[in-house]
């Protein structure tokens, strides 16, 4: 039986269950590999980009989340997303090739993935008008990736909503979310949060807004309700409470339960989510653990990979008993696998979302998009 085709240069290790010849399996052979392939990238986050090659869309420098400050690309294959750092070092892991109009990755300059395509990225995120209020926050969470450069001072309110309406006329504007360091308050912060989301929802009904503030209370919770926003992401951060009381010390690992229960209240299950960062040292149990309960009351955890700089390294390492980071492809794949498992069991998805870190899916692997 000929098993020669176009896929078999895709990837190597599950080349072997694909000897019927039956189309189907090819796919899902390609879909176990594709999904360890975007594992991969997201442990090493870096890519290489020779300066010959043209980039189609121009690249995105962040001023929050895991690529914050850096310049970074969004690429796409096998509806897969991924966003990687562009690094200057020719011998990195990972580079892009362009050959005959067409991207690929190599690894060790062997080729990795074959037609991967770049997206362009509208504010922070392919789709999205995710825009960073703020970059400046009077917290002091040790893993805190916001970006201290950037041109976030100049911007007011007027700046934002200007800058949101803009975007709204590109053909991949599909939805805003905003997120914000706290500064000079709270009060303040969500006060700008709630005025930009009454603009924008006024003159774009229809467009979805998330938002990711800092939440102290069920009146908070409301107020950006009341102003417009669809769902909402309030963070857990760190689910194991000993790490937590070390990595945010600002913050009460007991009352963020609470304030979600709240969030799940007024905007509904499946429309609230909470960053769980894993890679500090904490067990595989206690992410469990965390994830099981924030599903149980109808919040869908977004799960983060550390991502590890020169700026929180040092500060991370001193407080986990662990060398950082802990993370594998292995430990990536089976902790995606069972998030997907309980918050299933507990009737919910991630597909529900239409902004934010579920819908734009660069950064980790979001179950029922990617497993
Ligand atoms: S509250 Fe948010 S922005 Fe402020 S330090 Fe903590 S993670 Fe960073
Ligand atoms: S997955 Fe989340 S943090 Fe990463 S680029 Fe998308 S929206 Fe930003």
């Amino acid at each position: 039986m000929n098993t020669k085709n176009t896929w078999k240069k895709y990837r190597g290790e599950l080349y072997q269950r694909y000897f019927s010849g039956n189309i189907i399996e090819v796919f899902v052979t390609d879909r176990i590999d594709s999904v360890r392939a975007k594992a991969e990238l997201v442990l090493n986050n870096k890519i290489y980009i020779p300066t010959d090659i043209k980039l189609p869309y121009p690249i995105d420098r962040s001023t929050a989340g895991p690529s914050s400050g850096s310049l970074s690309i969004a690429l796409t294959f096998i509806n897969k997303n991924v966003k990687l750092v562009i690094s200057q070092n020719q011998n990195e892991i990972y580079s892009l090739q362009k050959e005959n109009g067409k991207f690929h990755i190599l690894k060790d300059k062997k080729i990795f993935l074959e037609n991967v395509e770049m997206m362009p990225i509208l504010f922070h995120a392919p789709g999205q008008a995710f825009i960073n209020l703020n970059n400046r926050c009077i917290y002091n969470c040790v893993f805190c990736n916001l970006s201290k450069r950037g041109f976030l001072h100049e911007y007011d309110e007027e700046k934002f909503i200007k800058l949101i309406f803009k975007a709204s006329n590109r053909s991949d504007f599909h939805a805003v979310a905003l997120t914000s360091g706290v500064y000079p308050d709270n009060v303040k912060t969500i006060k700008k949060m709630c005025n930009i989301i009454k603009n924008v929802k006024e003159k774009l009904p229809a467009i979805p807004i998330g938002v990711e503030p800092c939440i102290s209370s069920r009146k908070e919770i409301l107020l950006i309700k009341k102003a417009g926003a669809d769902e909402i992401k309030i963070n857990l951060q760190i689910p194991d409470k000993y790490l937590f009381d070390k990595i945010c010390p600002d913050f009460h690992y007991n009352e963020i339960p609470n304030i979600l229960r709240e969030a799940v209240e007024l905007f509904g299950k499946g429309k609230v989510t909470s960053n769980i960062i894993y890679g500090v040292g904490e067990s595989d149990r206690s992410v469990i653990k965390a994830i099981e309960k924030l599903a149980k009351m109808g919040v869908v955890p977004t799960l983060r990979m550390i991502r590890i700089n020169e700026l929180n390294k040092k500060k991370l390492e001193e407080i986990s008993s662990e060398k950082l980071p802990d993370i594998s492809v292995n430990r990536i794949l089976k902790i995606a696998h069972e998030q997907k498992k309980i918050i299933e069991k507990h009737g919910l998805t991630t597909q529900t979302f239409e902004t934010m870190c579920h819908k734009c899916g660069c950064c980790d692997i979001v179950p029922f998009w990617d497993i």
